[in-house]
């Protein structure tokens, strides 16, 4: 089988030349023609010698998954449905706003954590993304969006908040996350670049440790009793551990504090209530607390808070001296919205084992 190039980092490509007999440097030359001219075909790498062009032609590729599906929102959102192989298709997301442009990217083809008002972990999980596929979503919107010369879009922004748990996935993960840095590839900045979790500790440490980036927590209750049932792998890693592992983040991270994302659940967890509790929290963690208004999908047992329950509770965290933001739903015309991201997961049956593994 050949290499695919497209989910090397700057070491393994280093790595890949040196062992091919050739000089390193190369790897810096073929990673600029991958990831900053989105060129896949080596014939057309014209810096490079025709002898070794031909050689990469037979050894290695430069392969993204296909786009099966481009949608546009009326907001300007943008989603692709991205095929990884027969049974799994994956959605990234890009969102244009005045400053900036932000691609939400995918971790894995569905979700093992089966948190209650998500509709990727109502998939089921069926396995990670390799660097190739994680990175390849950034690659193609990035060819996409140059392509409509006058729209002047560019994306300066990349969260991990696409279907699945980044921080499971972090042997793939962390290469993609070090090609999104790389100068001779997309250049962003750490501050710029958020990993979400659900709070999968050990993973949070392990990225703190390897590649520290902004992170965003999905906490969505402010106490163990009601997180316990909204984000099962609170059962696991109850908030007390969390908020812990939050503060030992803080002392690599590119930020100096944490992003608590919070989705308003009409009548669960949107009481006064709750965000005095989030008051508390932010007095162990230094965070910022950005909430979303629930989106809803098919056969969704949720209801989004009302407008003036939303107001009222970030009032109260405000009063506090809190930092919140209300998170403005994009394109939720095209099921683009948060928590909407179904892709297409062909296993839906062996969450329940895996899960197992994840609470034990
Ligand atoms: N597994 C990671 C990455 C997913 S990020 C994590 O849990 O953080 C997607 C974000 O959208 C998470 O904060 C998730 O909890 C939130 N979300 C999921 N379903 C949602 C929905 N229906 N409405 C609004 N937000 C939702």
């Amino acid at each position: 089988m050949k290499a695919n190039l497209l989910g090397y980092d700057a070491e393994a490509l280093q790595r890949f030349f040196l062992e091919q007999g050739e000089k390193p440097f190369r790897a810096r030359q073929v990673m600029r023609w991958i990831h900053q001219s989105g060129e896949a075909e080596f014939s057309r790498m014209s810096d490079l010698a025709r002898g070794l062009r031909e050689k990469l032609a037979a050894t290695a590729c430069v392969e993204a998954p296909q786009i099966v599906g481009d949608t546009l929102a009326a907001d300007g959102t943008r989603k692709w449905l991205l095929k990884v192989d027969g049974a799994n298709a994956v959605e990234a997301v890009f969102i244009p706003e005045a400053s900036r442009g932000t691609l939400c990217v995918s971790s894995q083809a569905g979700c093992v954590l089966d948190c209650a008002f998500c509709s990727t972990g109502k998939q089921g999980f069926n396995r990670n993304l390799s660097t190739a596929e994680i990175v390849g979503q950034l690659w193609l919107a990035n060819k996409e969006l140059h392509r409509e010369v006058s729209s002047g879009r560019i994306i300066s922004n990349v969260v991990m908040m696409g279907m699945g748990e980044p921080l499971l996935n972090l042997d793939n993960v962390i290469p993609a996350l070090r090609l999104m840095l790389d100068d001779n590839a997309y250049g962003l900045s750490r501050r710029r670049v958020t990993v979400s979790t659900a709070g999968v500790i050990p993973g949070m440490d392990r990225l703190r440790d390897e590649c520290p980036v902004a992170l965003a927590v999905s906490l969505h209750a402010p106490n163990d009793a009601l997180r316990d049932r909204l984000v099962p792998l609170n059962r696991k890693y109850p908030l007390r551990e969390l908020l812990a592992a939050c503060n030992r983040y803080l002392e690599k991270a590119p930020r100096d504090f944490v992003t608590f994302e919070y989705v308003m659940l009409e009548g669960v967890n949107d009481g006064d209530a709750e965000a005095r509790e989030l008051v508390a929290i932010a007095a162990r963690v230094r965070c910022k607390y950005n909430l979303i208004p629930f989106n809803p999908f098919p056969r969704s047992e949720f209801r989004r808070s009302g407008p003036e329950r939303i107001r009222r509770f970030g009032e109260i965290l405000q009063r506090a001296g809190v930092t919140v933001t209300t998170r403005k739903t994009r394109g939720d015309d095209i099921a683009a919205a948060c928590g909407q991201l179904a892709g297409d997961v062909a296993d839906r049956t062996r969450r329940r084992v895996v899960l197992k593994e994840v609470r034990a």
